[in-house]
């Protein structure tokens, strides 16, 4: 199936589908008052801090603040795009889906189709007469049949445009393998156009997406060919396309998903074939970037299957330097993460072949803390250069801003207090995330009652109309409550949720326990009329005081009849003021 799915398509799938069913297939649910609860799937813990509100239609880790609707759970829990998992929910329950034809359509799906068949057309290659060399290379490299086939593995001959041609003959256009960066333009210098393969003379490893599709290859010459011209890049990969982006992917995660989620750790490699070498020892969760340092966004992908993720380096200087350097990156991405170091001149694929997968083992559960190794580079090797420790403090209370879970903010300062010598007290009020601005006293209740019309809003989409339609969000002054009940007052669905996403942690979290407590409507109509008149009591307060200011300044200019306007005003604000109190007035 392809194209984009309306609107009330979706919608109609959320009504019908039951979370708590969906999840259970993951996830053991236990009954708890209106909500059930589970261990997290997101995030290691012991104690289940997973919910599910069935009747709502969302779940919530209080845990490690996941959240969302049965889309959301799929997308997180199998890697699934959208579509995927609206496609994946309809079919369970038996939701028909209309079809329609988009633009993304067109220029997604053609790309997978000639990235399929591109994948097919290599690994036959590899098979063929043509295929010899790279067949005795991966053998030479230890890889077995089995590992060959399960990564897919292929070879794209040398001649200019096997594979174009391959395309042409299977009816694709030419168009499309230009886009999936499969093939480029050549300009010959007599003017003749005509296309050229990317990848030549390389064995070719098809990169997928989280879901198993295939989106991208990397490609590896053989060693010891003489390359005529400039000589060949050792490793290369597809363009960047509307389907691949570099940073964004991790090789080898589509195969290594389940394993991921079975031993709740991820293994980060950095070549192809250490991915591979790993798998074929029976560690199968194990991935690698493209070519590239990692990226925070690569590891939140990974952070949807385990929070354990060990990324492996050299035992030299400029492992432990990168090691150091790529922990700020997973702090990015929510993670602590853990360093292995192999032995100089080892790389993961010799390490294994040469020691086994026991010694492995033991080298990947002694991995340190990342944060070790960030720590330990700040230090740097001088531990009493005063200047270099203010300098190091600096660095560390710039990343403590960015942390935003308390127990990890604590560690971090009493780690790096205790590594640089620094007062910890230093460390917290520099590196303490930027505070909103104290209240009044006599502007706390007002703020408090903004925090609490936003729950009520969450809780019933009529109270959010109402609320909307009476004109009070306009006088919130609480910046991140303002912003939540703006999103709440949406009334299309799926820009709601995108708002409500974009909330800050602490925030949604009230929402959320606000929905799953349970409340008398009575209660919850006195207090949408109080919150109200709270805000509305605030505003008029201060509009008095400015209606008083103008009577002061008024009679110094001795102006009469402003003083008198300003008078009649002030007394209008307080009849108001008055009436509101006596009345307790209710919202339309
Ligand atoms: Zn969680």
């Amino acid at each position: 199936m392809t194209g984009r799915i309306r609107d009330e398509a979706i919608r109609a799938v959320r009504e019908r589908a039951s979370l708590s069913e969906v999840v259970s297939d993951v996830v053991a649910l236990r009954r708890r008052g209106r909500s059930a609860v589970g261990l997290c799937p997101f995030h290691a813990e012991k104690t289940p801090s997973f919910t599910v509100s069935e009747e709502r239609g969302f779940f919530h880790c209080f845990g490690c603040g996941e959240h969302g609707d049965v889309f959301a759970f799929l997308m997180k829990a199998q890697a699934l795009t959208f579509p995927e998992a609206v496609r994946r929910v309809a079919e369970r329950f038996g939701v028909p889906l209309p079809e329609e034809a988009g633009e993304p359509a067109r220029r997604r799906e053609p790309l997978a189709a000639v990235n399929a068949v591109a994948a097919a057309f290599f690994q036959a290659e590899l098979r063929g007469p043509g295929g010899g060399r790279a067949r005795a290379y991966l053998r030479e490299r230890g890889l077995s049949e089995e590992a060959i086939e399960r990564f897919g593995l292929g070879w794209a001959p040398g001649a200019g445009e096997a594979l174009a041609r391959h395309l042409r003959t299977k009816g694709l256009p030419l168009e499309d393998a230009l886009t999936a960066g499969l093939v480029m333009r050549r300009d010959r210098p007599d003017g003749a156009g005509g296309v050229l393969d990317r990848f030549r003379d390389r064995v070719v490893f098809p990169i997928t997406d989280a879901s198993g599709k295939t989106i991208a290859f990397g490609g590896r010459i053989l060693p010891g060919r003489p390359a005529s011209g400039d000589p060949p890049p050792k490793y290369l990969n597809s363009a960047e396309s509307p389907v691949f982006r570099k940073g964004h992917t991790l090789y080898g995660l589509a195969l290594a998903r389940d394993a991921i989620r079975k031993a709740d750790r991820a293994v980060v490699v950095e070549g192809y074939l250490d991915v591979i070498a790993l798998a074929q020892a029976g560690i199968g969760e194990v991935v690698a970037p493209l070519g590239t340092a990692l990226t925070a966004e690569q590891l939140r992908l990974l952070r949807r299957f385990t929070e354990t993720v060990i990324a492996c380096f050299d035992g030299d200087l400029a492992g432990r330097r990168a090691a150091a350097r790529s922990f700020p990156v997973f702090l990015e991405a929510g993670l602590w993460g853990r360093g292995a170091f192999l032995p100089a001149g080892e790389d993961p694929d010799t390490f294994v072949r040469a020691q086994g997968r026991a010694a492995l083992e033991r080298l990947l559960a002694s991995a340190e803390p990342l944060v070790e190794a960030f720590v330990g580079e700040l230090a740097g090797a001088k531990r009493d250069a005063v200047g270099r420790h203010a300098e190091a403090a600096r660095e560390v209370a710039r990343l403590l801003k960015r942390v935003r879970e308390p127990h990890e903010f604590d560690l971090l300062v009493r780690l790096a207090a205790e590594r640089l010598g620094v007062r910890e007290e230093t460390l917290r009020s520099e590196g303490a995330p930027g505070t909103a601005p104290v209240a009044a006293p006599d502007e706390a209740h007002a703020l408090d009652a903004e925090a609490t019309l936003v729950e009520l809003m969450a809780e019933d989409a009529t109270v959010a109309e109402r609320v909307a339609a009476c004109g009070i969000i306009a006088e919130f002054q609480h910046p991140e409550w303002r912003r939540a009940a703006e999103a709440l007052a949406q009334r299309d669905e799926t820009e709601r949720e995108a708002r409500l996403e974009a909330l800050p942690r602490d925030i949604r979290e009230r929402v959320v326990r606000r929905l799953l407590e349970e409340r008398p409507d009575v209660e919850r109509e006195r207090a949408l009329a109080d919150c109200i008149a709270r805000i509305r009591r605030r505003g008029a307060r201060g509009e008095e005081r400015r209606v008083r200011d103008e009577i002061r300044a008024a009679q110094a200019r001795g102006d009469s009849e402003a003083v008198e306007a300003a008078m009649r005003r002030l007394k209008q604000l307080m009849d108001e003021t008055q009436a509101e109190k006596l009345a307790h007035r209710s919202p339309p």
